[in-house]
């Protein structure tokens, strides 16, 4: 038997969508699959503007140049992400403050954040680990309080909601100012290398849409607000070409059908490991009240890095690929001494002892079983 970690998903009408683009003969960027795939998230999850980007770690990097960030300037987020989510604002010159993850699931520990805020400080980049949503209360409360901006990192987030004190729910990606989405074939929904920015806040409106086009107002030209377009503010080239677009649209069009899969197959894991994990001392995956579950991953957080280490091997002799990620990023070889002497002893926690299980749509039941047995016996 032989278990991929991952095996990116194909709804079958992928080709079709990209011969039909390249028989266009328009094939650059922001032409009718482009449009057609900001719609249907525009619809569906009431975001104010979509932007299909190259890839989330691009989308994070517009929200950089949008926020104006400058040398000095610091950015607050966890430390146990990507290293996209702090990268894009270094490319800026910025200064990350790093935070500990929460004791009961990877996300940035809401509480620890207020105590991090300087004068200096920009923004918060809180990141909905495996779609599970931050307290996004919390966090908007302190960026109204000390007037900063809040980038969702929703790279995994696609679908996946939260629920406010106002008892509204509201989808992730629709309630910072910004945020950025990830299309790359580990996502639940994939073009290979995809992502878009999302712009929920009227002020960025215009800008975005000049950055996007490298620096141009090309975007008003074509519909004919200006006679000429002109290089007006600093930008690159941060769109995808309609072949990525009609890929990633054959996806979106089975949005839910992916979606009831993928909780499935997370439901199977759950049920098959919840009262072995007690009795191993090994942390589940947790949904906060106000948070929902987006079927993009499942994690088990060992007691150490030796039982984590062990279950792998035992997999991984029996053909089972699992795979462990994220080495906190205060302590990475670039950031190590750029980083305060703070301990954030949860974030290493996870580094050590988190390891995820094959995740994908073709999973069969009898692979998830498989899976199950092998970690318990
Ligand atoms: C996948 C991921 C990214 C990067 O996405 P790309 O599309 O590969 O650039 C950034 N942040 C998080 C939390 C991710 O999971």
């Amino acid at each position: 038997m032989q278990i991929p970690f991952n095996k990116p998903f194909l709804t079958g009408n992928e080709t079709k969508y990209i011969e039909q683009a390249v028989k266009s003969g328009k094939i650059s960027g922001n032409g009718t699959f482009t449009k057609k795939c900001h719609e249907f998230f525009e619809k569906r999850y009431g975001f104010k503007k979509c932007l299909l980007t190259p890839s989330c770690t691009t989308a994070l990097e517009m929200a950089a140049i949008l926020l104006d960030i400058k040398i000095g300037d610091e950015v607050i987020m966890p430390s146990y992400t990507f290293v996209s989510t702090a990268n894009a604002f270094v490319l800026r010159g910025a200064k990350i403050v790093f935070v500990d993850s929460r004791l009961d699931h990877p996300g940035i520990d809401e509480e620890k954040i207020e105590e991090l805020i300087t004068s200096k400080t920009k923004a918060i980049v809180p990141v909905h680990y495996g779609g599970v949503a931050c307290d996004m209360d919390k966090i908007m409360a302190l960026a109204n309080k000390y007037n900063l901006f809040v980038v969702e990192d929703a790279a995994q987030a696609i679908d996946s909601y939260y629920t406010g004190k106002d008892g509204i729910m509201r989808p992730l990606g629709n309630i910072g100012h910004l945020a950025a989405f990830s299309f790359h074939e580990t996502k639940n929904v994939h073009c290979g290398e995809g992502g878009m920015l999302v712009i929920n806040d009227d002020r960025f409106l215009n800008r975005a849409e000049v950055i996007w086009e490298k620096g141009t107002n090309r975007a008003a030209f074509f519909r004919g607000e200006v006679d000429k377009y002109n290089w007006v503010d600093i930008g690159s080239s941060f769109l995808p070409s309609e072949i990525t677009a009609a890929f990633l649209l054959a996806q979106l069009e089975n949005l839910d059908d992916i979606q009831r899969k993928r909780k499935s197959i997370w439901s199977g894991y759950w049920d098959g490991l919840k009262d072995w994990a007690g009795a191993a001392s090994v942390q589940l995956p947790f949904i906060p009240g106000n948070g929902s579950n987006n079927g993009h991953l499942f994690y088990l957080v060992c007691k150490d890095v030796e039982q984590r280490t062990a279950i792998i091997a035992k997999l991984k002799k029996n053909g089972i690929q699992s795979v462990f990620h994220y080495l906190s990023l205060h302590k990475s070889p670039f950031y190590i001494d750029k980083h305060k002497n703070r301990e954030l002893p949860e974030s290493d926690r996870y580094s050590d002892c988190l390891f995820r299980l094959p995740f994908f749509y073709e999973l069969t039941i009898k692979n998830i079983d498989s899976v199950i047995q092998i970690i318990k016996f």
